[in-house]
């Protein structure tokens, strides 16, 4: 428990997920397989933040409240569902413009490289975004923050990709570093320049990617923290993007792939031999790539509104717990072609009900699993003494009816660094407050 008196105690917790495994664990890794469902569940509990916005007392109300002084602001929760705030593990957070009329194409029949000789794709949203002034860059990305934040969600990561060359790279990492300045999330940034290769470029692709591997190192100097490659057959072939990630290691970035996304290609394969932090889409591995990919620790990320957007089949979530016993995580991929929505609720109820994860399953991938998947593990996603206190409270009861309430949410109030920087709830000090 708390040494001297909580500045904030989140009480009338109906049912807690900690995310918190128990004796012995730190909350640093990832869960995987079975240990999904160890959420840490605590029934009629609390939450305490110290004055510097970390947890410092966590389990039963009546354990927890003994750190409630004369100056303790305690929040009622009103019998609702608390669990870690949401780490959004893949994002195309800064782009201009938006691509509807795929949709249409799509829906009429197109395939995705259909869509792309006509004109569209990623290359138009790279040609807006490389035309667009920075204010409307940030203009457009913050408000997409702030609509994920009303989901819950307190960290996300935020890939470049739509500039493909260094200035307009570095731009889309100025933006999101601004975006995080103006909001209370937290931004992890990846450097993603090989996110698509330009019909100009098809021609000298070597010299292309050689021009990325310079990219690399300013944009490590300007906040980067990953790299990651789109190896997908028709965009980075796996000797392109082994060349390209390895050089991304020996800088000191973590390494992501893009993996067999649209067709089996060989993504999950070299994440697993690159010891990548994270594989992304998977629709399309094999057993045996993704096997590898738990022998390497590397966490699976399904990103369930991609493949509902394209109709596409589901990755294979249950396979990869059941038989590969990896760690998942789910995530928006909120971008402008294939996931243009920031509504984080929808993506968790399309893993319940697409990727077939139970609720249990579904919010470690959402939270601690995720955090794992971007160098967070041990300081996001998990409420353990210690670790910063980011939380959401829902008005529902269960995290089941959250799930099965399909495209509306249920958040109450979302709290990041202690604070609660989203919704209302009622808040009393502690002198006179009711038990
Ligand atoms: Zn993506």
């Amino acid at each position: 428990m708390a040494d001297g008196p909580a500045a904030v105690v989140i009480d009338h917790i109906g049912l807690l997920w900690t995310m918190d495994a128990g004796a012995g664990d730190d909350g640093a890794q990832a869960l995987h397989g079975a240990a999904m469902r160890e959420v840490g569940a605590v029934q009629d509990a609390a939450v305490a933040f110290d004055g510097e916005g970390r947890v410092c007392a966590v389990g039963p109300r009546a354990g927890v409240r003994e750190c409630i002084g004369p100056a303790t602001e305690v929040v009622d929760a009103a019998g609702g569902f608390v669990c870690p705030a949401f780490v959004d593990a893949h994002t195309h957070l800064v782009h201009a413009g938006s691509r509807e009329a795929e949709c249409v194409m799509r829906l009429a029949g197109a395939d995705y490289l259909d869509v792309l000789r006509a004109g569209g794709g990623i290359m138009q949203t790279v040609r807006e975004t490389r035309a667009a002034p920075f204010a409307a860059l940030l203009g457009q990305a913050r408000e997409s923050a702030r609509r994920m934040l009303a989901h819950g969600v307190t960290t996300l990561e935020a890939k470049t990709g739509y500039g493909l060359e260094l200035e307009a790279e570095l731009r889309q990492l100025r933006v999101a570093a601004a975006v995080a300045e103006g909001l209370p999330q937290k931004i992890v940034h990846t450097a993603m320049p090989a996110h698509a290769i330009p019909p100009e470029r098809r021609n000298d692709r070597d010299r292309f990617v050689r021009e990325i591997v310079d990219m690399l190192g300013p944009m490590r100097d300007a906040g980067a923290e990953f790299a990651d490659v789109f190896v997908e057959e028709g965009v980075f072939s796996v000797d392109e993007g082994r060349f390209i990630l390895s050089r991304a290691k020996e800088l000191g970035l973590g390494v992501k792939v893009h993996a067999d996304e649209l067709a089996p290609s060989g993504g999950a394969k070299l994440a697993a031999e690159l010891g990548a932090a994270s594989a992304d889409h998977l629709l399309f591995a094999t057993d045996d790539s993704l096997r590898g990919l738990a022998q390497a620790g590397t966490v699976a990320v399904c990103l369930p509104g991609t493949s509902f957007y394209l109709q596409k089949p589901a990755a294979r979530a249950r396979f990869m717990m059941d038989e590969a016993g990896l760690a998942v995580a789910v995530a928006s991929d909120y971008n402008p072609g294939s996931a243009p929505s920031e509504n984080f609720a929808l993506v968790m109820s399309l893993a319940f009900f697409h990727l077939r994860m139970t609720p249990e399953e579904v919010f470690c991938a959402a939270t601690r699993n995720a955090a794992c998947a971007i160098g967070r593990g041990g300081r996001a996603g998990v409420l353990k003494v210690g670790l910063p206190g980011d939380l959401v409270v829902f008005a529902a009861r269960h995290p089941t009816y959250i799930l099965s309430h399909y495209g509306e949410s249920q958040v109450q109030a979302v709290f990041a660094g202690g604070r609660r920087v989203y919704g209302e709830v009622a808040t009393s000090r502690s002198r006179g407050s009711r038990a």
